[in-house]
């Protein structure tokens, strides 16, 4: 298949797409690699994590340029999204300081003892959105905790992927402990399928989270799925003019509004005029091709314009525009300029709808109650945030909001390790959030041993 960049529409590379038997073979590789790298030490196991940390930074450049070449962001933003990844490397490697496993003498002469084990072969499957920092969400914390992997990337980002590969090796990892099989659909149901997989996670769509969820349970597997987001930001009419205007907007417009975490709807409690007029001067300020990359594929571009072009039949009124968009010199990229839409409604698909793009719908409420009742009418819940000088009020919204990220005059409220990544509702399905603490107890299972030596003790255990 073609790997085509967004950026100018050009094809720069292809990706073959795998067979299942190329999963067999991947999960067979992986089944050989695990009896090694299990029987290693925690401590053993985070050195190829020190050095290919390293090597993330050493090769941060290129690294960077693949992202934007495949992806469509700015450069400061894929550089951003390695750094992160160079984060979560640092919290993988850290594991030996907190996975330390617990042993109690709980009768005189008999102790148990509770050690964390790894599963086996797990498989990893991820979106388009971010190329470097997702893969990471899982890939240390897994591996470093001894399991050997499987990952199919995004069949729209592909590349990315493969010098990570490339990096872990160089850093010392053995071979077949991690793969990397590629496609969409077909590959996808057979990693869910495959008996020789034990765990699988999914970052990807609600409606392809679901189908993941379920095909992978259905067969006996550890799921954890993460799905689409259509997060709310009050607005209060207390909040900074300046911080807020130019933090809804930046939630909204970061990485072409391609963020989970982004800013898709914001709830204007009366009296935010002022904020919203603040909101349009800065999104001028956003010139497409130079601060504001492209939308992945055309056909994001299309459903992108289409979303607003609705939005405008059903009666709200567009402030800022931005479909259209061309940037000279790149007439066959895809790109969509900042949008804000103002009085939205419920009711209208760009309240409802995930819309992954730079666009933002402001409905109005009257009071707080009223916009909390619009946020948790959401069948999502990945963020919520409150723009406010208010303690109490943030507080409020801080305990009612049904999400499972929440920020307080913060735009993009990612929790960072050791605190954990994952949504409510229909934005994650499976038990316990993907990154931090939380990870481990997902890609770990506890091993509980009672010893007895010493026969003087004379304690009969259980019987
Ligand atoms: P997507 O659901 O289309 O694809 C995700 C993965 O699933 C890809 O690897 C793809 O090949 C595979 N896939 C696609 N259709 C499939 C099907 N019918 N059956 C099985 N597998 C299938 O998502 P995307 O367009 O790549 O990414 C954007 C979506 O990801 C957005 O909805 C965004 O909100 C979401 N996302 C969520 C988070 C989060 O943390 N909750 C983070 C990043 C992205």
């Amino acid at each position: 298949m073609d790997v085509i960049s967004p950026l100018d529409g050009s094809i720069i590379s292809t990706v073959p797409l795998s067979t299942y038997d190329d999963v067999d073979a991947a999960v067979k590789a992986a089944e050989k690699a695990f009896t090694i790298w299990s029987s290693k030490t925690l401590k053993e196991r985070v050195q190829v994590f020190f050095k290919y940390r390293s090597l993330l930074e050493e090769n941060m450049d290129e690294l960077t340029k693949l992202v934007v070449m495949e992806n469509g962001k700015t450069y400061g933003e894929a550089k951003a999204e390695v750094e992160k990844s160079m984060e979560l490397c640092e919290f993988a490697v850290s594991m030996p300081q907190i996975v330390v496993n617990e042993i109690q003498e709980v009768s005189r002469g008999v102790e148990c003892r509770i050690e964390r084990k790894p599963l086996g072969v797990v498989a990893c499957i991820t979106p388009f959105n971010f190329p470097n920092m997702v893969p990471h969400w899982t890939i240390p914390n897994a591996i470093v905790l001894g399991n050997t992997m499987v990952m199919k990337p995004s069949e729209v980002v592909p590349l990315s992927t493969v010098r990570m590969a490339e990096l872990l090796k160089e850093a010392g990892l053995p071979d077949g402990v991690f793969n990397i099989v590629n496609g969409g659909k077909d590959v996808v149901e057979a990693l869910c399928d495959h008996p020789g997989i034990k765990a699988v996670s999914f970052v990807g769509s609600t409606k392809v989270a679901k189908i993941v969820y379920k095909r992978a349970t259905s067969t006996l597997k550890r799921c954890v799925a993460l799905g689409g987001a259509k997060n709310h930001l009050l607005v209060l009419p207390d909040a900074n003019p300046e911080m807020t205007a130019s933090n809804v907007v930046a939630s909204m417009s970061g990485c072409a509004g391609q963020r989970c975490m982004a800013a898709s709807v914001m709830v204007g409690v009366a009296g935010i005029d002022h904020i919203i007029e603040k909101m349009v001067e800065d999104a001028k300020q956003i010139v497409p091709g130079e601060n504001l990359g492209s939308v992945v594929t055309a056909a994001a571009k299309e459903r992108i314009e289409n979303y607003i072009t609705q939005a405008e039949k059903d009666g709200a009124k567009i402030l800022l525009d931005g479909r259209n968009t061309t940037v000279a010199g790149k007439e066959g990229g895809f790109y969509v300029g900042p949008t804000i839409i103002d009085h939205v409604t419920i009711d209208m698909s760009v309240a409802r709808e995930e819309i992954f793009g730079p666009v933002i719908s402001i409905i109005r409420a009257k009071d707080l109650d009223h916009a909390l009742e619009i946020e948790n009418g959401s069948n999502y819940g990945n963020a919520a945030a409150v723009f406010t000088q208010s303690g109490r009020l943030a507080k409020q919204v801080m305990e009612r909001a049904s999400a499972g990220m929440i920020g307080v005059n913060i735009g993009v409220p990612v929790p960072r390790e050791p605190f954990s990544f994952g949504g409510w509702n229909e934005s994650k399905f499976g038990v316990g959030d993907i990154t931090g603490r939380s990870s481990i107890e997902f890609w770990t299972q506890n091993k509980k041993t009672t010893t007895k030596w010493v026969a003087e003790a004379q304690t009969n255990w259980m019987s």
